[in-house]
């Protein structure tokens, strides 16, 4: 399907794709880089939604009535679509979100590992059984399908983040509602070409475009049995309070504000490559980019000089131009925000060691460009070293010792990850013993887990109680059933379950 200025997104309901019936709203989808109109997204109404629960619950029974290994083979399948059109993928998200094309590769890339992870459900999804817990009664524990469940999604990963939760939802059995990012429509319709093409039973897999009405309607649904977030620490505490409080089981994923902590034996110039990835990726539009450096003793004075050097000679432009390091971020909305930060970072007195505003614009005045930027200097408790900017933004603390360090990491209200620089195997274990946080990296700069393990933070990063992928996604997609039998024609079978031991 291509994308043409003027085409009106369809939902993917009951398998098939259908205009939205009762759209509150139509948006522009737009290229950072221009301004320019991709496509228009409407905001479905409840009626759309009402239509696609309805579809996901009534194709629960065919769907869960297939073998397991059979639900497995239909991911197979998709994983050897999504391959072929790769780079097709990761040209749309960056289209439409703007992080560079080597950015994008690597999301669709993990993206895919997520259809590869949830392949292995013929093991991951097995219960446990255990013979005579009392004479001649054997229990078992088996896992079931919780039912039709939704996720709704931020705009940062256009790729990857729908797919932390679908390919595992359905592979336990489970049908799917997904609401992705009215910013970020597009990749995900090519996602559900080759959901389509793979032959689900209609009703599977569904998609509803649109804002915080869908959303609200998924909280509220009576058909929709548990629900997954990502997205901003306000929403993600809304939606986990409104789900949980209609009985649904409810994953919420927030905001972020990640520190790097800078050890003296740190190895310097992988220090500096490991904080830029990690600051300036996704123009730091990421929930891991790393926000705050930490600077313990004299690392402040070997990493500066360094560090703002490479800075300054990232390449800021369209992210599709190979040439490029930093593209836009993701709207001029954005990028005036961002902005708005770097003023009041100043104005509570930081050092503005690198100015980033201005940069790129020269290639379009229209785009949503903001350079890389680092406020040094800062003071832990200035609201630019608390809050999330999300945005190309790094603060530079200074901490006398690993101690005062750590404290700075615990006092943030966020939880997601943190990486430590340095040598020494001993620092190295007091941080990842004592910082309070989900996610941690050793001289590595955004420690995003691998699909087979397990993502998420802590504290207001993260509300619920399992994480997203690995084996807490097959946790989170199933529910347990314990079961305990005895049978009387072995003639082994006489008394009571109580009392016999
Ligand atoms: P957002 O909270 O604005 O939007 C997320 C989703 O919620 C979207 O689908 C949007 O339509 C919907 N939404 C927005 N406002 C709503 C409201 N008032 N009521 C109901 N629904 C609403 O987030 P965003 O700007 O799209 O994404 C950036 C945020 O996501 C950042 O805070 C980032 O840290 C976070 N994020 C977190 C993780 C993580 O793993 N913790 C991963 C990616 C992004």
């Amino acid at each position: 399907m291509s994308v043409t200025a003027t085409r009106l997104l369809d939902n993917y309901v009951r398998g098939r794709w259908t205009p939205a019936a009762d759209p509150t709203d139509v948006l522009d989808v737009t290229n950072p880089v221009t301004g320019g109109v991709l496509a228009r997204v409407p905001l479905s109404g409840a009626g759309d939604l009402a239509a696609a629960v309805a579809a996901a619950r009534e194709a629960l029974p065919e769907w869960r009535a297939i073998s397991t290994i059979g639900r497995a083979r239909k991911l197979f399948e998709l994983r050897e679509r999504l391959v072929a059109r790769e780079e097709e993928l990761a040209r749309s998200v960056t289209t439409e979100m703007g992080k560079t094309l080597a950015d994008a590769r690597a999301e669709v890339a993990r993206m895919i590992e997520m259809v590869e992870a949830a392949c292995a459900i013929p093991t991951t999804m097995q219960g446990h059984v255990l013979e005579d817990v009392s004479r001649n009664v054997d229990a078992e524990t088996v896992r079931q399908p919780v039912g039709a469940c939704a996720a709704i999604v931020p705009f940062n990963f256009p790729a990857m983040v729908p797919f932390w939760f679908l390919p595992f939802a359905i592979a336990c059995g489970n049908t799917f509602v997904l609401k992705p990012s009215e910013q970020v429509p597009l990749t995900q319709q090519i996602a559900f070409e080759e959901l389509d093409a793979i032959g689900l039973p209609p009703g599977v897999v569904n998609l509803v475009n649109g804002s915080r009405e869908v959303v609200e309607g998924i909280l509220d649904h009576p058909g929709i049995d548990a629900v997954s977030f990502v997205g901003s620490a306000p929403v993600a505490r809304l939606v986990y309070e409104r789900a949980a409080k209609a009985g649904k089981r409810v994953q919420a994923l927030g905001g972020a504000k990640n520190h790097m902590v800078v050890m003296p034996d740190a190895v310097i110039d992988k220090t500096v490559d490991g904080i830029i990835g990690s600051a300036f990726g996704a123009a730091g539009q990421r929930c891991m980019a790393g926000s705050v450096v930490v600077t313990v003793g004299d690392a402040h004075e070997q990493l500066m000089p360094p560090l703002i050097d490479a800075t300054r000679r990232l390449r800021v432009g369209d992210g599709i131009d190979e040439a490029t390091d930093v593209g836009p971020v993701v709207s001029c909305a954005a990028r005036d925000r961002i902005a708005a930060w770097i003023e009041r970072g100043v104005s509570d007195g930081a050092k503005l060691a690198l100015d980033g505003r201005g940069a790129g614009e020269a290639a379009d005045p229209a785009g949503a460009f903001l350079g890389p930027t680092i406020l040094d200097e800062v003071g832990p408790q200035a609201e630019i070293a608390r809050e999330e900017v999300f945005g190309p933004v790094p603060c530079v603390i200074r901490a006398g010792s690993l101690d005062e360090a750590i404290e700075i990491v615990n006092g943030s209200r966020f939880g997601n990850g943190s990486s430590i620089f340095t040598e020494s195997g001993a620092s190295v274990r007091r941080y990842r013993h004592e910082v309070q946080v989900g996610m941690v990296g050793v001289n590595i700069g955004v420690a995003a887990p691998v699909a087979f393990f397990p993502f998420s933070g802590w504290k207001d990063s993260f509300l619920g109680d399992l994480h997203a992928h690995g084996t807490d996604a097959v946790e989170f997609y199933t529910r347990k059933k314990t079961v305990t039998s005895r049978f009387f024609s072995s003639g082994q079978g006489s008394g009571s379950y109580f009392v016999e031991r």
